[in-house]
């Protein structure tokens, strides 16, 4: 009995002194993590980036541990090179830490793209700890890249050598499009954003987002 009721005083305590932050915080918080996602990694969000590593040795992709803030399964892909695929900076240089989940979907969708000639998909950023911005305003919504899953992609090259910029091809050419069908079809991504549905915000490149699958 004396047990029980300072249990219940203490479970009284604990929701007084913990609902006026968590409500406050919650009020702030806009969502956009995958589901399930939380910092640090919870036990399922462990058992997915185990693995997700495990299944990118079969496939026989050689990868290194990598470390970046907020990236649950950090890999680093040293020869750049998924499905025969390859991904190259535009200009910035390597190592690029990546989410094992970006580094197993580009892999799924690299046939899908072999198929339409496609040498490489040329990026400027993968990992990177920033926040969305809207209407060039920053707001407190954590990007996808801030936790490894996203990549911007400014240019295509196909296997003729024809290198093909997203900001000044994506009008003409319908190899673009495809490309830009291949990730929206896959159920590995999310929705691409791309000049062709975020005009504003997205007309010089396709960002690229890997999901994360968790169970709820
Ligand atoms: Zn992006």
């Amino acid at each position: 009995m004396a047990s029980r009721s300072l249990g219940l005083m203490s479970a009284l305590l604990l929701a007084l002194a913990s609902t006026p932050a968590t409500a406050g915080k919650s009020a702030r918080r806009v969502p956009n993590m995958p589901r399930g996602w939380s910092w640090p990694p919870n036990p399922a969000m462990v058992e997915a980036g185990k693995r997700c590593r495990e299944v990118l040795a079969e496939r026989e992709v050689e990868f290194d541990g990598g470390k970046g803030k907020k990236v649950n399964a950090p890999v680093v892909v040293p020869s750049m090179e998924l499905g025969g695929v390859r991904l190259e900076p535009t200009w910035r240089k390597g190592p690029f830490v990546m989410d094992c989940h970006l580094a197993l979907s580009l892999l799924e969708v690299a046939p899908k793209l072999r198929a339409l000639d496609v040498a490489a998909l040329r990026f400027s950023t993968i990992h990177d700890y920033r926040h969305v911005k809207r209407n060039g305003r920053k707001t407190n919504i954590l990007s996808r890249h801030a936790i490894g899953l996203a990549m911007d992609v400014f240019e295509v090259r196909l296997d003729d050598g024809r290198v093909l910029k997203v900001k000044s091809a994506y009008a003409d050419e319908d190899v673009l499009h495809e490309v830009e069908a291949v990730f929206g079809s896959s159920d590995r991504f999310r929705t691409p954003l791309t000049p062709g549905n975020d005009p504003k915000g997205h007309d010089d490149h396709f960002h690229l987002e890997a999901r994360m699958p968790l169970p709820r």
